[in-house]
Protein backbone atom coordinates (compact mmCIF):
# COMPACT_ATOMS: atom_id res chain seq x y z
CA UNK A 1 0.00 0.00 0.00
CA UNK A 2 0.89 3.59 -0.36
CA UNK A 3 2.65 5.69 2.18
CA UNK A 4 -0.91 7.59 2.52
CA UNK A 5 -2.75 7.65 5.81
CA UNK A 6 -5.84 6.40 6.69
CA UNK A 7 -7.91 9.42 7.94
CA UNK A 8 -10.51 8.73 10.46
CA UNK A 9 -13.27 11.58 11.61
CA UNK A 10 -14.53 10.74 14.61
CA UNK A 11 -13.51 8.97 17.67
CA UNK A 12 -17.01 7.31 18.77
CA UNK A 13 -16.57 3.37 18.91
CA UNK A 14 -17.27 3.46 14.87
CA UNK A 15 -14.57 5.69 14.19
CA UNK A 16 -11.95 4.08 16.96
CA UNK A 17 -12.61 0.34 15.70
CA UNK A 18 -11.91 1.61 12.02
CA UNK A 19 -8.37 3.02 12.93
CA UNK A 20 -7.68 -0.02 15.06
CA UNK A 21 -8.38 -2.20 12.63
CA UNK A 22 -6.78 -0.33 9.64
CA UNK A 23 -3.41 -0.31 12.01
CA UNK A 24 -3.80 -4.30 12.59
CA UNK A 25 -4.02 -4.48 8.52
CA UNK A 26 -1.02 -2.38 8.07
CA UNK A 27 -1.82 1.21 7.55
CA UNK A 28 -1.04 4.27 9.60
CA UNK A 29 -3.78 6.22 10.62
CA UNK A 30 -5.03 9.79 11.90
CA UNK A 31 -8.01 9.81 13.98
CA UNK A 32 -9.36 13.31 13.76
CA UNK A 33 -11.78 13.93 16.60
CA UNK A 34 -13.29 17.76 17.22
CA UNK A 35 -14.33 17.54 20.86
CA UNK A 36 -12.19 17.31 23.63
CA UNK A 37 -13.10 14.11 24.87
CA UNK A 38 -13.31 10.55 23.28
CA UNK A 39 -16.23 8.33 22.82
CA UNK A 40 -19.30 10.32 21.06
CA UNK A 41 -22.51 8.41 21.92
CA UNK A 42 -21.60 5.77 21.77
CA UNK A 43 -19.48 6.44 25.36
CA UNK A 44 -23.15 7.93 26.56
CA UNK A 45 -24.78 4.43 25.31
CA UNK A 46 -26.10 1.29 26.90
CA UNK A 47 -23.32 -0.80 25.43
CA UNK A 48 -25.69 -3.22 23.76
CA UNK A 49 -24.21 -4.43 20.56
CA UNK A 50 -27.04 -6.88 18.73
CA UNK A 51 -25.25 -9.27 16.91
CA UNK A 52 -27.17 -12.36 15.32
CA UNK A 53 -25.88 -15.41 15.42
CA UNK A 54 -22.52 -14.36 17.02
CA UNK A 55 -19.58 -16.29 19.08
CA UNK A 56 -20.74 -15.51 22.32
CA UNK A 57 -23.76 -16.82 22.88
CA UNK A 58 -23.20 -20.28 20.60
CA UNK A 59 -20.39 -20.46 23.08
CA UNK A 60 -22.55 -20.11 26.32
CA UNK A 61 -25.00 -22.84 24.22
CA UNK A 62 -27.98 -20.64 22.86
CA UNK A 63 -29.11 -21.77 19.79
CA UNK A 64 -29.11 -18.55 17.00
CA UNK A 65 -28.52 -18.73 12.96
CA UNK A 66 -28.33 -16.20 10.77
CA UNK A 67 -31.61 -17.36 8.67
CA UNK A 68 -33.12 -16.59 12.23
CA UNK A 69 -31.76 -13.68 12.33
CA UNK A 70 -32.33 -12.38 8.54
CA UNK A 71 -35.71 -13.33 9.17
CA UNK A 72 -36.50 -10.89 12.18
CA UNK A 73 -34.51 -7.99 10.66
CA UNK A 74 -36.67 -8.43 7.02
CA UNK A 75 -39.91 -8.93 9.58
CA UNK A 76 -38.87 -5.61 11.62
CA UNK A 77 -37.99 -3.75 8.55
CA UNK A 78 -41.30 -4.57 6.68
CA UNK A 79 -43.40 -3.18 8.88
CA UNK A 80 -43.34 0.33 8.08
CA UNK A 81 -41.76 1.35 4.84
CA UNK A 82 -40.02 -1.95 3.18
CA UNK A 83 -39.08 -0.32 0.34
CA UNK A 84 -36.45 1.46 2.04
CA UNK A 85 -34.61 -1.78 2.87
CA UNK A 86 -31.08 -2.09 1.29
CA UNK A 87 -30.96 -5.98 0.76
CA UNK A 88 -27.52 -6.11 -0.44
CA UNK A 89 -26.28 -3.87 2.50
CA UNK A 90 -28.57 -6.17 4.62
CA UNK A 91 -27.16 -9.56 3.95
CA UNK A 92 -23.50 -7.79 3.83
CA UNK A 93 -24.31 -6.52 7.75
CA UNK A 94 -25.79 -9.52 9.00
CA UNK A 95 -23.12 -11.97 7.43
CA UNK A 96 -19.60 -9.90 8.05
CA UNK A 97 -21.25 -8.98 11.81
CA UNK A 98 -20.19 -12.04 13.44
CA UNK A 99 -16.98 -12.53 11.79
CA UNK A 100 -16.50 -8.76 13.10
CA UNK A 101 -17.56 -9.05 16.90
CA UNK A 102 -15.37 -12.71 16.86
CA UNK A 103 -12.19 -10.34 15.38
CA UNK A 104 -12.58 -7.37 17.73
CA UNK A 105 -12.63 -9.77 20.58
CA UNK A 106 -9.22 -12.01 18.79
CA UNK A 107 -7.52 -8.76 18.81
CA UNK A 108 -7.82 -7.83 21.85
CA UNK A 109 -10.78 -4.67 21.41
CA UNK A 110 -13.18 -6.22 23.76
CA UNK A 111 -13.78 -9.06 25.97
CA UNK A 112 -17.60 -9.86 24.69
CA UNK A 113 -20.77 -11.12 27.07
CA UNK A 114 -23.89 -11.68 26.34
CA UNK A 115 -26.27 -9.73 28.08
CA UNK A 116 -28.28 -11.48 30.30
CA UNK A 117 -32.47 -10.87 30.39
CA UNK A 118 -32.39 -8.78 27.28
CA UNK A 119 -34.40 -10.04 24.89
CA UNK A 120 -35.48 -8.82 20.68
CA UNK A 121 -37.84 -5.36 20.88
CA UNK A 122 -39.70 -6.88 18.28
CA UNK A 123 -40.15 -10.25 20.36
CA UNK A 124 -43.44 -11.29 18.80
CA UNK A 125 -41.83 -10.79 14.83
CA UNK A 126 -40.73 -13.68 12.38
CA UNK A 127 -37.36 -15.08 14.11
CA UNK A 128 -36.66 -12.96 16.96
CA UNK A 129 -34.41 -14.60 20.01
CA UNK A 130 -35.35 -14.47 23.67
CA UNK A 131 -31.74 -14.06 25.11
CA UNK A 132 -28.55 -13.85 22.74
CA UNK A 133 -28.33 -11.32 20.33
CA UNK A 134 -27.25 -8.53 22.81
CA UNK A 135 -23.55 -8.03 23.63
CA UNK A 136 -20.94 -5.79 25.50
CA UNK A 137 -18.13 -5.22 27.10
CA UNK A 138 -16.92 -7.70 30.11
CA UNK A 139 -16.10 -4.80 32.98
CA UNK A 140 -12.87 -2.82 32.39
CA UNK A 141 -10.98 -1.07 34.83
CA UNK A 142 -10.43 2.57 33.85
CA UNK A 143 -6.75 2.74 34.63
CA UNK A 144 -6.17 0.58 31.65
CA UNK A 145 -6.30 3.82 29.72
CA UNK A 146 -3.64 5.96 31.81
CA UNK A 147 -3.54 9.45 30.83
CA UNK A 148 -6.72 9.27 28.36
CA UNK A 149 -9.05 7.70 31.01
CA UNK A 150 -9.38 11.95 31.78
CA UNK A 151 -10.26 12.07 27.50
CA UNK A 152 -12.76 9.23 27.66
CA UNK A 153 -16.73 10.59 28.08
CA UNK A 154 -18.37 8.56 30.62
CA UNK A 155 -22.28 8.45 30.24
CA UNK A 156 -24.73 10.70 31.86
CA UNK A 157 -27.13 8.40 31.01
CA UNK A 158 -26.26 4.91 32.96
CA UNK A 159 -25.19 3.94 35.84
CA UNK A 160 -21.25 3.22 34.61
CA UNK A 161 -20.07 1.13 37.16
CA UNK A 162 -23.07 -0.81 37.42
CA UNK A 163 -23.69 -4.22 35.63
CA UNK A 164 -26.45 -5.72 33.32
CA UNK A 165 -26.56 -8.42 35.73
CA UNK A 166 -27.38 -6.05 38.55
CA UNK A 167 -29.55 -4.01 36.14
CA UNK A 168 -31.96 -7.09 35.49
CA UNK A 169 -32.06 -8.15 39.07
CA UNK A 170 -33.44 -4.70 40.81
CA UNK A 171 -34.68 -2.34 37.79
CA UNK A 172 -31.92 0.37 36.18
CA UNK A 173 -33.39 2.89 38.87
CA UNK A 174 -33.13 0.68 41.34
CA UNK A 175 -29.36 -0.36 40.07
CA UNK A 176 -28.75 3.17 40.17
CA UNK A 177 -29.48 4.37 43.66
CA UNK A 178 -27.99 1.36 45.24
CA UNK A 179 -24.51 2.38 43.25
CA UNK A 180 -21.76 1.81 45.87
CA UNK A 181 -18.23 3.08 45.63
CA UNK A 182 -16.55 -0.14 46.23
CA UNK A 183 -13.32 1.33 44.98
CA UNK A 184 -11.59 1.28 41.40
CA UNK A 185 -12.59 2.24 38.44
CA UNK A 186 -14.83 -0.24 37.18
CA UNK A 187 -16.40 1.01 33.08
CA UNK A 188 -19.59 -0.47 31.94
CA UNK A 189 -22.46 0.01 29.90
CA UNK A 190 -21.31 2.01 26.37
CA UNK A 191 -18.47 4.10 28.42
CA UNK A 192 -16.97 0.34 28.94
CA UNK A 193 -17.14 -0.36 25.43
CA UNK A 194 -15.59 2.39 24.51
CA UNK A 195 -12.87 2.05 26.96
CA UNK A 196 -12.25 -1.50 25.79
CA UNK A 197 -11.46 -0.18 22.37
CA UNK A 198 -9.78 3.08 23.16
CA UNK A 199 -7.30 0.62 25.79
CA UNK A 200 -6.25 -1.35 22.56
CA UNK A 201 -5.95 1.48 20.07
CA UNK A 202 -3.47 3.03 22.67
CA UNK A 203 -1.42 0.11 22.17
CA UNK A 204 -0.79 0.87 18.24
CA UNK A 205 2.04 2.98 17.71
CA UNK A 206 0.42 3.73 13.69
CA UNK A 207 -2.41 5.37 15.04
CA UNK A 208 -2.30 9.15 15.81
CA UNK A 209 -5.06 10.58 17.55
CA UNK A 210 -5.66 14.22 17.71
CA UNK A 211 -8.78 15.55 20.02
CA UNK A 212 -10.22 19.27 19.52
CA UNK A 213 -9.44 18.81 15.96
CA UNK A 214 -12.76 19.29 13.80
CA UNK A 215 -12.58 18.26 10.25
CA UNK A 216 -13.91 21.43 8.67
CA UNK A 217 -12.54 20.18 5.10
CA UNK A 218 -12.45 16.92 2.60
CA UNK A 219 -9.75 16.94 0.06
CA UNK A 220 -10.48 15.73 -3.54
CA UNK A 221 -8.83 16.00 -6.68
CA UNK A 222 -10.12 16.59 -10.11
CA UNK A 223 -11.93 13.47 -11.07
CA UNK A 224 -13.67 13.95 -7.25
CA UNK A 225 -11.31 11.24 -5.57
CA UNK A 226 -11.39 12.22 -2.13
CA UNK A 227 -7.88 12.48 -1.43
CA UNK A 228 -7.41 14.25 2.50
CA UNK A 229 -8.72 16.41 4.97
CA UNK A 230 -8.12 19.34 6.60
CA UNK A 231 -8.53 19.78 11.06
CA UNK A 232 -8.91 23.03 12.62
CA UNK A 233 -6.75 22.34 15.45
CA UNK A 234 -5.93 24.66 18.56
CA UNK A 235 -2.68 25.30 17.28
CA UNK A 236 -3.74 26.03 13.49
CA UNK A 237 -5.20 23.70 11.06
CA UNK A 238 -3.82 20.17 10.62
CA UNK A 239 -3.94 18.15 6.81
CA UNK A 240 -3.42 14.94 6.12
CA UNK A 241 -3.50 13.36 2.68
CA UNK A 242 -5.42 9.48 2.40
CA UNK A 243 -8.86 8.25 2.04
CA UNK A 244 -10.94 9.67 5.11
CA UNK A 245 -13.94 7.54 6.95
CA UNK A 246 -16.57 9.38 8.31
CA UNK A 247 -17.62 8.15 11.62
CA UNK A 248 -18.98 11.19 13.00
CA UNK A 249 -22.62 9.83 14.01
CA UNK A 250 -26.01 11.84 13.63
CA UNK A 251 -26.96 15.56 13.52
CA UNK A 252 -28.75 16.15 16.71
CA UNK A 253 -26.88 19.15 17.29
CA UNK A 254 -27.39 20.78 14.23
CA UNK A 255 -31.13 22.27 14.31
CA UNK A 256 -31.47 22.43 10.35
CA UNK A 257 -30.96 18.94 9.93
CA UNK A 258 -33.30 17.98 12.62
CA UNK A 259 -35.63 20.07 11.15
CA UNK A 260 -35.04 18.91 7.42
CA UNK A 261 -34.82 15.07 8.48
CA UNK A 262 -37.13 15.03 11.28
CA UNK A 263 -39.69 17.73 11.10
CA UNK A 264 -39.42 18.63 14.95
CA UNK A 265 -38.37 22.42 15.98
CA UNK A 266 -36.36 23.44 18.59
CA UNK A 267 -39.39 23.85 21.24
CA UNK A 268 -39.66 20.14 20.93
CA UNK A 269 -36.53 18.62 20.55
CA UNK A 270 -33.59 17.85 22.25
CA UNK A 271 -30.53 15.35 22.70
CA UNK A 272 -28.84 12.97 24.88
CA UNK A 273 -26.16 12.63 22.57
CA UNK A 274 -22.72 14.63 23.05
CA UNK A 275 -22.86 18.36 21.69
CA UNK A 276 -20.23 17.43 19.38
CA UNK A 277 -22.40 15.81 16.75
CA UNK A 278 -23.62 17.94 14.66
CA UNK A 279 -24.28 16.56 11.42
CA UNK A 280 -20.84 17.25 10.09
CA UNK A 281 -20.40 14.05 8.56
CA UNK A 282 -23.49 14.35 6.22
CA UNK A 283 -22.36 17.84 5.69
CA UNK A 284 -18.82 17.24 4.05
CA UNK A 285 -20.29 14.30 2.74
CA UNK A 286 -22.48 16.20 0.45
CA UNK A 287 -20.07 18.84 -0.30
CA UNK A 288 -18.50 16.06 -1.93
CA UNK A 289 -21.53 14.73 -4.28
CA UNK A 290 -22.89 11.97 -1.42
CA UNK A 291 -26.30 10.99 -1.46
CA UNK A 292 -28.21 11.67 1.51
CA UNK A 293 -30.98 8.94 2.08
CA UNK A 294 -34.07 9.75 4.14
CA UNK A 295 -35.64 7.02 6.86
CA UNK A 296 -39.56 9.03 8.30
CA UNK A 297 -39.14 10.70 11.59
CA UNK A 298 -41.52 8.21 12.99
CA UNK A 299 -38.59 5.26 12.58
CA UNK A 300 -36.75 7.24 14.08
CA UNK A 301 -35.53 5.78 17.73
CA UNK A 302 -35.97 8.44 19.98
CA UNK A 303 -37.24 8.88 23.17
CA UNK A 304 -39.43 11.33 25.82
CA UNK A 305 -36.86 12.92 27.78
CA UNK A 306 -36.88 16.38 29.35
CA UNK A 307 -33.97 18.88 29.96
CA UNK A 308 -31.27 18.36 32.96
CA UNK A 309 -28.27 20.51 34.10
CA UNK A 310 -25.62 17.76 33.10
CA UNK A 311 -23.88 17.49 29.66
CA UNK A 312 -25.43 17.20 27.02
CA UNK A 313 -28.43 19.46 28.77
CA UNK A 314 -31.27 16.90 27.91
CA UNK A 315 -31.76 13.54 29.92
CA UNK A 316 -34.05 10.27 30.20
CA UNK A 317 -34.86 7.64 32.04
CA UNK A 318 -36.96 4.96 32.84
CA UNK A 319 -39.28 7.43 34.96
CA UNK A 320 -41.56 7.56 32.05
CA UNK A 321 -42.19 3.74 31.72
CA UNK A 322 -42.95 3.38 35.55
CA UNK A 323 -46.31 2.26 36.74
CA UNK A 324 -48.26 5.36 38.47
CA UNK A 325 -47.42 7.48 35.19
CA UNK A 326 -48.65 8.21 31.42
CA UNK A 327 -48.09 10.24 28.25
CA UNK A 328 -50.62 12.75 26.89
CA UNK A 329 -51.05 15.07 24.25
CA UNK A 330 -52.56 18.47 24.66
CA UNK A 331 -56.20 17.45 24.92
CA UNK A 332 -55.70 15.64 28.08
CA UNK A 333 -55.76 12.05 25.92
CA UNK A 334 -52.93 9.24 25.84
CA UNK A 335 -52.10 8.07 22.28
CA UNK A 336 -49.82 5.49 22.24
CA UNK A 337 -48.40 2.81 24.55
CA UNK A 338 -46.41 5.31 26.13
CA UNK A 339 -43.75 3.01 28.05
CA UNK A 340 -42.44 1.49 24.36
CA UNK A 341 -40.93 4.68 22.19
CA UNK A 342 -41.02 2.74 19.05
CA UNK A 343 -45.00 3.07 18.96
CA UNK A 344 -44.35 6.64 20.24
CA UNK A 345 -43.02 7.75 18.49
CA UNK A 346 -44.92 6.07 15.24
CA UNK A 347 -47.84 7.82 16.52
CA UNK A 348 -47.03 11.42 18.33
CA UNK A 349 -44.93 12.04 14.49
CA UNK A 350 -47.41 10.66 12.24
CA UNK A 351 -47.82 13.84 9.75
CA UNK A 352 -51.57 13.05 9.80
CA UNK A 353 -51.82 13.11 13.30
CA UNK A 354 -49.05 14.51 15.03
CA UNK A 355 -49.30 14.65 19.03
CA UNK A 356 -46.59 17.62 19.80
CA UNK A 357 -46.72 18.89 22.46
CA UNK A 358 -46.65 15.95 25.01
CA UNK A 359 -46.65 15.88 28.32
CA UNK A 360 -45.42 13.35 30.92
CA UNK A 361 -48.04 12.67 34.01
CA UNK A 362 -47.48 11.05 37.41
CA UNK A 363 -48.86 10.77 40.69
CA UNK A 364 -47.52 10.70 44.32
CA UNK A 365 -47.24 6.27 44.31
CA UNK A 366 -44.66 7.45 41.83
CA UNK A 367 -43.07 10.04 43.69
CA UNK A 368 -43.00 7.95 46.70
CA UNK A 369 -41.53 5.19 44.89
CA UNK A 370 -38.77 5.88 42.27
CA UNK A 371 -38.45 9.59 42.42
CA UNK A 372 -37.08 11.40 39.42
CA UNK A 373 -33.48 12.18 37.69
CA UNK A 374 -31.67 13.44 40.74
CA UNK A 375 -34.66 13.43 42.99
CA UNK A 376 -34.63 10.33 45.02
CA UNK A 377 -37.85 8.93 46.31
CA UNK A 378 -40.35 11.06 48.10
CA UNK A 379 -37.67 14.47 47.63
CA UNK A 380 -38.32 17.59 46.70
CA UNK A 381 -38.71 18.24 42.65
CA UNK A 382 -37.01 21.17 41.13
CA UNK A 383 -39.78 23.45 40.66
CA UNK A 384 -39.08 25.07 37.12
CA UNK A 385 -38.89 21.78 35.92
CA UNK A 386 -42.05 19.62 36.98
CA UNK A 387 -45.25 20.87 37.91
CA UNK A 388 -47.34 19.81 41.21
CA UNK A 389 -51.04 20.15 41.81
CA UNK A 390 -53.67 18.71 44.24
CA UNK A 391 -55.59 17.82 41.25
CA UNK A 392 -55.02 16.68 37.86
CA UNK A 393 -57.78 19.01 36.79
CA UNK A 394 -55.48 21.97 37.98
CA UNK A 395 -52.30 20.02 36.91
CA UNK A 396 -54.00 20.30 33.47
CA UNK A 397 -54.99 23.77 33.83
CA UNK A 398 -51.40 24.94 34.76
CA UNK A 399 -49.41 22.81 32.01
CA UNK A 400 -51.73 23.63 29.16
CA UNK A 401 -53.87 20.46 28.84
CA UNK A 402 -57.67 19.77 29.39
CA UNK A 403 -57.64 19.45 32.65
CA UNK A 404 -61.11 17.89 32.47
CA UNK A 405 -60.56 15.07 30.12
CA UNK A 406 -57.05 14.25 32.02
CA UNK A 407 -59.56 13.56 34.64
CA UNK A 408 -61.38 11.33 32.53
CA UNK A 409 -58.04 9.77 31.26
CA UNK A 410 -56.28 9.51 34.45
CA UNK A 411 -59.72 7.15 35.82
CA UNK A 412 -59.79 5.03 32.84
CA UNK A 413 -56.20 4.28 32.65
CA UNK A 414 -56.10 3.59 36.50
CA UNK A 415 -59.06 1.04 36.56
CA UNK A 416 -57.28 -0.91 34.04
CA UNK A 417 -53.86 -0.57 35.45
CA UNK A 418 -54.80 -2.56 38.30
CA UNK A 419 -55.80 -5.14 36.69
CA UNK A 420 -52.42 -4.95 35.25
CA UNK A 421 -53.68 -4.51 31.46
CA UNK A 422 -53.90 -1.19 28.67
CA UNK A 423 -56.40 -2.76 26.68
CA UNK A 424 -56.24 0.29 23.90
CA UNK A 425 -52.83 0.84 24.23
CA UNK A 426 -51.30 -2.50 25.33
CA UNK A 427 -48.63 -0.94 27.32
CA UNK A 428 -46.90 -3.54 29.43
CA UNK A 429 -47.20 -6.08 26.78
CA UNK A 430 -43.71 -5.43 25.29
CA UNK A 431 -41.39 -8.20 26.79
CA UNK A 432 -37.83 -6.01 26.31
CA UNK A 433 -39.78 -3.18 27.94
CA UNK A 434 -40.94 -4.90 30.87
CA UNK A 435 -37.63 -7.15 31.39
CA UNK A 436 -35.29 -3.54 31.04
CA UNK A 437 -37.33 -0.64 32.29
CA UNK A 438 -40.25 -1.83 34.11
CA UNK A 439 -40.18 -2.00 38.36
CA UNK A 440 -39.66 -5.99 38.40
CA UNK A 441 -40.91 -5.50 41.88
CA UNK A 442 -44.20 -3.96 41.05
CA UNK A 443 -47.46 -6.88 40.38
CA UNK A 444 -49.31 -7.63 38.36
CA UNK A 445 -47.60 -5.34 35.28
CA UNK A 446 -44.07 -3.80 35.72
CA UNK A 447 -45.29 -0.99 33.97
CA UNK A 448 -48.66 -0.28 34.52
CA UNK A 449 -50.12 1.56 37.73
CA UNK A 450 -53.10 3.31 38.76
CA UNK A 451 -52.66 7.30 37.85
CA UNK A 452 -55.00 7.94 41.03
CA UNK A 453 -53.08 9.39 44.05
CA UNK A 454 -52.60 13.19 44.87
CA UNK A 455 -50.86 15.37 44.31
CA UNK A 456 -50.26 14.95 40.93
CA UNK A 457 -47.39 15.96 39.05
CA UNK A 458 -46.15 16.33 34.89
CA UNK A 459 -43.89 17.91 32.50
CA UNK A 460 -43.97 18.97 29.19
CA UNK A 461 -41.50 16.26 26.90
CA UNK A 462 -38.90 16.68 24.84
CA UNK A 463 -38.52 14.42 21.93
CA UNK A 464 -34.74 13.50 22.63
CA UNK A 465 -32.37 12.34 19.80
CA UNK A 466 -29.88 9.44 20.67
CA UNK A 467 -27.32 9.98 17.97
CA UNK A 468 -29.11 7.46 15.75
CA UNK A 469 -31.01 9.90 13.31
CA UNK A 470 -31.18 7.01 10.99
CA UNK A 471 -31.00 9.34 7.93
CA UNK A 472 -27.58 10.38 6.20
CA UNK A 473 -25.13 9.25 4.20
CA UNK A 474 -25.72 6.65 1.48
CA UNK A 475 -23.43 4.18 1.59
CA UNK A 476 -23.23 0.78 0.07
CA UNK A 477 -22.43 -2.71 2.15
CA UNK A 478 -19.26 -2.50 2.71
CA UNK A 479 -19.13 1.45 3.90
CA UNK A 480 -18.36 2.91 0.39
CA UNK A 481 -20.19 6.39 -0.21
CA UNK A 482 -22.42 6.99 -3.27
CA UNK A 483 -23.58 9.44 -5.16
CA UNK A 484 -27.08 10.51 -6.51
CA UNK A 485 -26.30 7.92 -9.65
CA UNK A 486 -25.43 4.91 -7.05
CA UNK A 487 -21.74 5.19 -8.02
CA UNK A 488 -18.97 5.25 -5.34
CA UNK A 489 -16.84 8.41 -4.28
CA UNK A 490 -13.00 7.05 -4.60
CA UNK A 491 -10.82 7.68 -0.86
CA UNK A 492 -14.53 8.16 0.62
CA UNK A 493 -16.29 5.91 3.13
CA UNK A 494 -18.31 6.18 6.15
CA UNK A 495 -18.76 4.10 9.14
CA UNK A 496 -21.82 4.27 12.20
CA UNK A 497 -24.59 6.33 12.46
CA UNK A 498 -23.76 9.30 10.17
CA UNK A 499 -24.31 6.83 7.78
CA UNK A 500 -28.13 6.03 6.97
CA UNK A 501 -29.46 3.21 8.87
CA UNK A 502 -31.14 1.19 5.58
CA UNK A 503 -29.32 -2.18 6.13
CA UNK A 504 -32.29 -2.59 8.55
CA UNK A 505 -34.88 -0.44 5.78
CA UNK A 506 -36.85 1.78 8.83
CA UNK A 507 -37.23 -0.99 11.82
CA UNK A 508 -34.46 -0.43 14.48
CA UNK A 509 -33.92 -2.90 17.47
CA UNK A 510 -31.62 -1.32 20.30
CA UNK A 511 -27.92 -2.49 19.46
CA UNK A 512 -28.35 -2.09 15.90
CA UNK A 513 -26.43 1.16 15.55
CA UNK A 514 -23.81 -0.07 17.84
CA UNK A 515 -23.52 -3.60 16.11
CA UNK A 516 -23.70 -1.99 13.00
CA UNK A 517 -20.59 0.00 13.69
CA UNK A 518 -18.40 -2.07 14.41
CA UNK A 519 -19.16 -4.31 11.62
CA UNK A 520 -18.65 -1.52 9.15
CA UNK A 521 -15.76 -1.16 10.62
CA UNK A 522 -14.39 -4.24 10.19
CA UNK A 523 -15.24 -4.34 6.52
CA UNK A 524 -14.04 -0.91 5.52
CA UNK A 525 -10.60 -1.00 7.65
CA UNK A 526 -9.83 -4.48 5.79
CA UNK A 527 -10.72 -2.87 2.98
CA UNK A 528 -8.50 0.18 3.23
CA UNK A 529 -5.65 -2.98 4.56
CA UNK A 530 -5.87 -4.37 0.88
CA UNK A 531 -7.31 -7.44 2.17
CA UNK A 532 -10.92 -7.09 1.85
CA UNK A 533 -13.36 -9.18 3.52
CA UNK A 534 -15.21 -11.69 0.71
CA UNK A 535 -18.45 -11.28 0.16
CA UNK A 536 -21.27 -13.46 2.17
CA UNK A 537 -18.42 -15.38 4.29
CA UNK A 538 -19.21 -16.05 7.16
CA UNK A 539 -15.25 -16.39 7.51
CA UNK A 540 -13.53 -13.42 9.09
CA UNK A 541 -10.32 -12.54 6.72
CA UNK A 542 -7.82 -12.38 9.82
CA UNK A 543 -5.18 -13.83 11.05
CA UNK A 544 -3.38 -12.95 14.11
C1 LIG B 1 -28.24 7.34 26.03
C2 LIG B 1 -27.98 6.57 24.78
C3 LIG B 1 -28.10 5.19 24.79
C4 LIG B 1 -27.82 4.46 23.62
N1 LIG B 1 -27.82 3.10 23.69
C5 LIG B 1 -27.45 2.39 22.60
C6 LIG B 1 -27.25 0.98 22.68
O1 LIG B 1 -27.32 0.40 23.75
N2 LIG B 1 -26.95 0.31 21.52
C7 LIG B 1 -26.79 0.96 20.31
O2 LIG B 1 -26.52 0.30 19.31
N3 LIG B 1 -26.92 2.30 20.23
C8 LIG B 1 -27.21 3.03 21.34
N4 LIG B 1 -27.27 4.39 21.27
C9 LIG B 1 -26.94 5.04 19.98
C10 LIG B 1 -25.44 4.97 19.74
O3 LIG B 1 -24.75 5.38 20.89
C11 LIG B 1 -25.00 5.83 18.56
O4 LIG B 1 -25.83 5.64 17.46
C12 LIG B 1 -23.58 5.42 18.21
O5 LIG B 1 -22.74 5.76 19.28
C13 LIG B 1 -23.05 6.01 16.97
O6 LIG B 1 -21.71 5.54 16.90
P1 LIG B 1 -20.68 6.23 15.97
O7 LIG B 1 -19.43 5.49 16.13
O8 LIG B 1 -21.26 6.37 14.63
O9 LIG B 1 -20.56 7.71 16.53
P2 LIG B 1 -20.29 8.30 17.96
O10 LIG B 1 -20.01 7.25 18.94
O11 LIG B 1 -21.40 9.24 18.28
O12 LIG B 1 -18.96 9.14 17.70
C14 LIG B 1 -18.93 10.17 16.73
C15 LIG B 1 -17.73 11.04 17.04
O13 LIG B 1 -17.48 11.92 15.94
C16 LIG B 1 -17.05 13.16 16.44
N5 LIG B 1 -17.20 14.18 15.41
C17 LIG B 1 -18.34 14.78 14.98
N6 LIG B 1 -18.05 15.67 14.02
C18 LIG B 1 -16.71 15.66 13.84
C19 LIG B 1 -15.81 16.35 12.99
N7 LIG B 1 -16.23 17.29 12.10
N8 LIG B 1 -14.49 16.08 13.08
C20 LIG B 1 -14.02 15.15 13.95
N9 LIG B 1 -14.83 14.48 14.78
C21 LIG B 1 -16.16 14.70 14.72
C22 LIG B 1 -17.93 13.34 17.65
O14 LIG B 1 -17.42 14.31 18.52
C23 LIG B 1 -17.95 11.95 18.26
O15 LIG B 1 -16.92 11.76 19.18
C24 LIG B 1 -27.50 5.14 22.42
C25 LIG B 1 -27.37 6.53 22.41
C26 LIG B 1 -27.58 7.24 23.59
C27 LIG B 1 -27.36 8.73 23.55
Amino acid sequence: MSSERVIVVGAGLSGLATALGAALNGRNVTIFEAADKVGGAAAYSGGQVWVGANHVAAREGIDDDLELAERYVRSIASVGEPELLDEQAMLRWLTAAPAAAEYWEDVGAIRWQVIPGLVDYHSHADGALGVGRYLTNELIDGTALGEWRERLRVSPHFPVGVTYDQVVAKGRRQALLDLADDGGDPLTFGTGVVASFLARVLDEGSIELLTSHPVVTLLRDDDGTVTGAIAEGPGGTVERRGPVVLATSSFDWDPELVAEFLGIGPEDFGSIAPRSLRGDGVKLAREAGADIARIPATRVPMLPGWEADNEPGFTYGPEYALPHSMIVDKTGRRFCDDSYYVDMMARLLNPDDRHLPCFLIWDEQHHRDYGFGDTPPGGEYPPDKVTSAPTLRELGEKLGIDGEQLEATAAEFSEHADRGEDPVFGRGSVPFVRSYAGDPKHEPNPLLGAVREAPFHGMRLKIVGTGIGSSGVHIDGDGRVLDSDGETIPGLYAVGACAALLSSGSGYNSGFSLGRGITLAYLVSHELGGRPVPSNSLAGTHEL
